[in-house]
């Protein structure tokens, strides 16, 4: 566990700066969302950012499941081990992908 300390500091962090952006996007959908302003060129605006901010907040969902996940695979101790074979994912792998859930060679 303490060889994962680092990563699991950096996971921390991500999730942080990951909640704080999707609160923004959130932020802004509601916006969008609400009562388009009068100005039309506004609105085309607003409306073309939409689909955007969607895409936007369900890869930051994903991502953010992403980093509970191995939240929970370091809490439980499973952290570090590849998902397909069962062999330690190299430490630089990790730091390079902290949520990585399998070593390079299963990956590709
Ligand atoms: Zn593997």
């Amino acid at each position: 566990m303490s060889e994962f300390r680092e990563i699991h500091n950096e996971l921390k962090r991500r999730r942080a700066a990951l909640e704080r952006r999707l609160q923004l996007i959130a932020d802004d959908m509601r916006r969008t969302q609400g009562p388009l302003d009068a100005d039309s060129e506004e609105q085309a605006i607003e409306l073309e950012n939409a689909p955007v901010l969607d895409a936007l907040d369900a890869s930051g969902h994903d991502e953010l499941a992403e980093i509970n996940a191995a939240l929970v695979r370091l809490s439980g101790g499973e952290f570090g081990e590849c998902s397909e074979c069962g062999e330690d994912i190299p430490i630089d792998r990790l730091h390079a992908m902290p949520t990585a859930r399998t070593c390079a060679t299963c990956t590709t």
